[in-house]
């Protein structure tokens, strides 16, 4: 199987999302694949604010040290899972409530 972003895109049904979790995943490329959960989680807190998928990836891979580059896919897509929802936020047992930019957070 190819190992670089454009030979897997060049894949049918293989978009950017898909190689990136890919080469992370199989590989241990730093890559991070923004899906729903991390483009919500970006622009909700502020982390990493972007009209497109790519623009938050561009941040979220600039903003992310080195050092945690190959796990922040899985820990921030888990994040967004199970505490940063999309309805009803646990924001009472966020550890990142202080920074989070979020207006209605409670
Ligand atoms: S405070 Fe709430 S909105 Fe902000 S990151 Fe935490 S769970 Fe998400």
């Amino acid at each position: 199987m190819p190992q670089t972003r454009e030979e897997l895109e060049s894949l049918p049904g293989v978009g950017r999302k898909t190689a990136n979790v890919l080469l992370n995943t199989l590989w241990g490329h730093h890559t991070i694949a923004v899906d729903t959960h991390l483009f919500r989680l970006g622009n909700r807190t502020g982390l990493a604010v972007g009209k497109t998928p790519l623009d938050v990836e561009k941040k979220l891979m600039h903003i992310t040290p080195k050092q945690h580059l190959k796990n922040a896919h899985h820990l921030l897509i888990l994040y967004g899972r199970y505490v940063c929802t999309a309805r009803s936020p646990k924001c009472g047992e966020c550890v990142a409530k202080t920074p989070c930019q979020w207006k209605e957070k409670a």
